[in-house]
């Protein structure tokens, strides 16, 4: 079928998927190529649901028919034909879902590789006494036993099992039944045929059955053996020794403590895995934390008619604390106590990547030191020449990606969205595959300029190696680097879709059609103007000025925010003081401490000094020994607002329209529709989550979740309604000839003009082209949205709204992820929108852009984790420049002003 492919391209032929408009274009193979294009212009499109799409439907096609049939039902990535395509796989942040269970370690699979080193090598001491547990073969109890002095007369005794709700009474008759004559109650031999008499509510006696009473002497061992294996079955698997004038001695097939006579089951596996039963801390399963049971929770009547979108976004960093019962370690009490080399696996997984790599690498050094002696087991020649190589490898991954100072047990979940991809991409190289088509979209995000080499370097690797590599990407330094560069647009949305250049960066720069062509001719003048920015090392160590006592940011005569000194984890920074009506810009190298210091410092401080003031005004006052380290805040100031790299508001069933909180205007218009009239259906009636009015198979989604699990994720267009959301009688009822279904599929630039007889919902939808929104669909679902599109949607929507009064504080995390230089332009512009009427925006950024847009910066450093945490530099732009200590500063003179 392929013997046409054109051998070291892949050629893709009439692409159609969403808004790609009938394009054909070839990309290199074995090289790095990157993928540009203003927000919408049909990268991801091209990327993620053409190349990789097809790449997966192909690999799906191997598996076995019934789950081909499944799958033929699938909408599948819109094109005539790709050629040439190897096998592919997809980093995408965006998808790329993590449950609450999942760590860096688990995300790395370095927890998968510990386990089976904790199962194969480990040592389990017991959790009571801490002890070494024993574990025997019986040829080894045997052995044990007749090495007794000769005329030693011994009986064996075991346990009888006593947890089978039996009563003691009846048991002993068992025993005596199965021709057992004497036992042992409470430590005192009795005939099995007395009666056994108990006080009432006597704890329950302890009942050992004699199994046999031996003379240690010549040819004695195989009777021993054969009782011996009697007493094992019958104590399932422990028995014991008495020896008249001698303590008891315990023995054990089985794990068991001889201290404390405990037993424990074999380990498995799935022991050291949080994910498992079998290994999850009973008491927090697996999470590591536990809900607070929080105190009188203050009642807030907001002033403000807004949702609370603030609050949730504090709440969820609030209710939580360190489960009790595992330490935060996530694993069970056998996990917990099983050492390898000193440490147990909570020890290994509380250490950060720098630390873990270390200590595995000195294990190694130690081990090639000793002399390897002939008789070494086959486990420990896996260990060494496998599982221990291959924790070191994806280790120094993540360490060559700028990721060392996160620990290994840190939640994914809290991993921002470049450090998600970045580890992603550490496993892959780690992984050694070779011959594959990597879709990467954006890895740059969230790295400081500082740390962008890192994953030049990735990149160049997975290349080099004979991989073919295709980047989303919208920093104009790593599409420098790339062999090729497709460039799509021209324009976003139903006017994009099209290739505008494709060849090598040097001839996309001298492209007069090429929209990133001046930045590229900006990067590489610069760069032959001044020596490679990138190689230069900074002096991370000169940070030893003494931080002021407080700091005053901005012009604080109108209304200001004070916040006393914070401290969060390893974060330190000193009281300021910050006005209102400015652009506050958080900047410093990954893992500084920015988000930590911002979302789980400022806001949650902001956020009681508001419910604080809330209280208040209902008459109840916080004790007045709070208030001394509490934020001030000014009376405008009415909300919070956190706009953040997690998927809030990005659940199945919003939409834009839903978070823009303006379906409820377009439901308005479907209901004075003369039909709807006639048939009594109301506003309400148009929701897509009416159930009389929504589609009865995707329930109102659009989409239906493939039952497959091996694709757990597996979203595809509901047949049914072809993603229309609603049933026939709903879109039957048309205004101006378009149903619901119809306005769902609309661009809102196309939506702003079919609407423009209603200037409440026309008059936000154009603000939203404006901002740079317009080639979105309005019943596009929120989680194909790209993170920095979330972001400027739910940005915009708080301008658009109606009833937008007061001042808020708006709290963002990186929103230029996504954007395309000349969409950062139409984000700052939302910027000044907002900073005119008063608000204040905390911004977590590394783009030089918006720093350079910034009134005031925060610079944090110096280095990334225990290096971390302190404010280097503060002030203007102007300010950062002049500071040699501030990395931010340096990449800002790198730049162009
Ligand atoms: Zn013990
Ligand atoms: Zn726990
Ligand atoms: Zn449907």
């Amino acid at each position: 079928m392929e013997e046409t492919e054109t051998v070291g391209t892949i050629r893709i032929r009439g692409a159609r998927t969403h808004n790609l408009q009938n394009l054909s274009l070839d990309l290199p193979l074995g090289k790095l190529v990157g993928v540009t294009g203003i927000s919408g212009s049909g990268k991801t499109s091209l990327a993620l649901d053409t190349l990789f799409v097809e790449g997966q439907r192909r690999y799906l096609e191997t598996l076995n028919p019934q789950i081909r049939r499944q799958l033929r039902r699938q909408s599948w990535a819109d094109v005539d034909e790709i050629q040439g395509l190897p096998p592919t796989i997809c980093l995408d942040s965006r998808t790329l879902s993590v449950g609450p269970r999942a760590t860096l370690a688990t995300l790395t699979e370095i927890h998968d590789l510990l386990r089976v080193v904790y199962f194969r090598d480990g040592v389990l001491h017991c959790p009571s006494c801490q002890s070494i547990v024993q574990q025997s073969t019986h040829d080894e109890i045997l052995d044990d036993l007749v090495a007794l002095p000769e005329r030693t007369k011994l009986q064996l005794l075991a346990k009888v099992d006593d947890d089978n709700g039996i009563a003691p009474q009846d048991r002993l008759r068992q025993i005596a039944q199965s021709g057992f004559v004497r036992a042992r109650i409470n430590g005192k031999l009795v005939d099995t045929s007395d009666v056994l008499v108990l006080p009432e509510d006597a704890p329950r006696p302890v009942i050992e059955a004699v199994v046999d009473r031996v003379t240690i002497k010549e040819g004695i061992r195989s009777r021993l053996a054969e009782s011996l294996d009697v007493a094992l079955r019958l104590g399932h698997g422990c028995c014991l020794v008495t020896i008249d004038g001698a303590p008891d001695r315990h023995y054990a097939t089985i794990r068991f403590c001889g201290v404390c006579h405990r037993a424990f089951a074999d380990p498995q596996l799935r022991t050291f895995s949080h994910f498992s039963a079998a290994g999850a801390c009973p008491a927090c399963l697996g999470l590591g934390v536990r809900p607070v049971e929080e105190s009188p929770k203050p009642k807030r009547r907001p002033k403000s008619t807004s949702r609370n979108h603030s609050q949730r976004a504090v709440a969820q960093v609030v209710p939580s604390e360190k489960c009790d019962e595992c330490q935060g370690s996530r694993l069970g009490e056998v996990a917990r106590h099983t050492f390898w080399e000193k440490r147990t696996l909570p020890d290994w997984l509380k250490l950060n990547v720098d630390e873990a790599l270390q200590a595995v690498r000195q294990i190694e050094t130690a081990w090639q030191q000793e002399a390897l002696p002939g008789g070494k087991t086959t486990h420990q020649g896996l260990l060494r020449q496998n599982l221990i190589p291959e924790i070191i490898r994806r280790l120094d991954g993540l360490q060559r990606l700028g990721l060392g100072y996160l620990t290994l047990d840190r939640s994914a979940q809290t991993l921002s969205g470049g450090e998600l991809t970045r580890s992603r991409l550490a496993t892959l190289i780690a992984s050694q595959r070779k011959g594959y088509c990597f879709v990467l979209d954006e890895p740059s995000s969230g790295l400081h300029r500082a740390d962008l080499y890192r994953v030049k370097n990735a990149l160049n690797s997975l290349r080099d190696v004979g991989n073919t590599v295709v980047v989303v990407e919208h920093e104009v330094d790593l599409l420098q680097e790339a062999d090729w560069l497709v460039e799509l647009g021209p324009g976003a949305g139903h006017l994009g879709g099209k290739l505008v250049t494709a060849g090598t960066p040097e001839t996309t720069a001298a492209a007069p059609e090429s929209v990133i062509g001046p930045w590229l001719q900006e990067r590489r003048q610069f760069i032959q103007a001044t020596d490679s920015p990138d190689d230069r090392q900074h002096d991370r160590s000169c940070i030893n000025q003494p931080l002021p006592e407080s700091i005053v940011l901005g012009a604080c005569e109108a209304g200001f925010i004070t916040i006393p000194p914070l401290r969060v984890r390893n974060v330190h920074v000193p009281a300021l003081k910050l006005g209102m009506g400015q652009v506050v810009c958080l900047t410093g190298v990954s893992g500084s401490g920015k988000t930590t210091w911002l979302m789980e410092g400022i806001l949650p401080a902001l956020q009681q000094a508001l419910n604080d003031r809330n209280q208040r005004s209902g008459s109840k006052a916080l004790a007045s020994g709070d208030r001394g380290l509490m934020a001030t805040i000014p009376d405008e100031l009415i909300e919070v607002v956190t706009i953040g790299q997690s998927p809030v508001g990005r659940g199945w069933k919003s939409f834009p329209m839903t978070v823009a909180g303006l379906w409820d205007l377009v439901r308005k218009i479907y209901a004075a529709t003369k039909d709807a009239k006639l048939r009594g259906f109301t506003p309400a009636r148009f929701s897509p989550w009416h159930p009389e009015a929504r589609c009865p198979v995707c329930l109102g989604q659009g989409e239906v979740t493939l039952e497959a699990d091996f694709l757990p994720d597996w979203k595809t267009t509901c047949e049914t309604c072809a993603g229309d959301r609603f049933n026939p009688a709903t879109l039957a009822i048309r205004f101006r000839g378009k149903s619901l279904g119809d306005v769902l599929r609309m661009e809102f630039s196309e939506a702003a003009e079919f609407f423009s007889n209603f200037e409440r919902l026309a008059r936000p939808l154009h603000l939203f082209c404006e901002l740079g929104l317009g080639y979105l669909k309005l019943g596009q679902p929120m989680r194909t949205v790209s993170t920095g599109e979330a972001q400027r949607i739910r940005l915009a929507s708080y301008l658009a709204r109606p009833d937008f009064q007061g001042q808020r504080c708006f709290a963002l995390d990186e929103p230029t992820t996504g954007l395309h230089p000349a969409d950062v332009q139409a984000l700052l512009k939302v910027f000044d929108r907002l900073v005119a009427a008063g608000h204040l925006l905390l911004v977590v950024e590394h783009h030089l852009d918006v720093i350079r847009a910034a009134d005031q910066i925060l610079d944090l450093g110096p280095g990334a984790g225990p290096q971390g945490g302190q404010l280097v530099a503060w002030g203007s732009q102007q300010d950062l420049r002049q500071n040699p200590a501030s990395l931010t500063g340096q990449a800002l003179r790198d730049s162009i002003p």
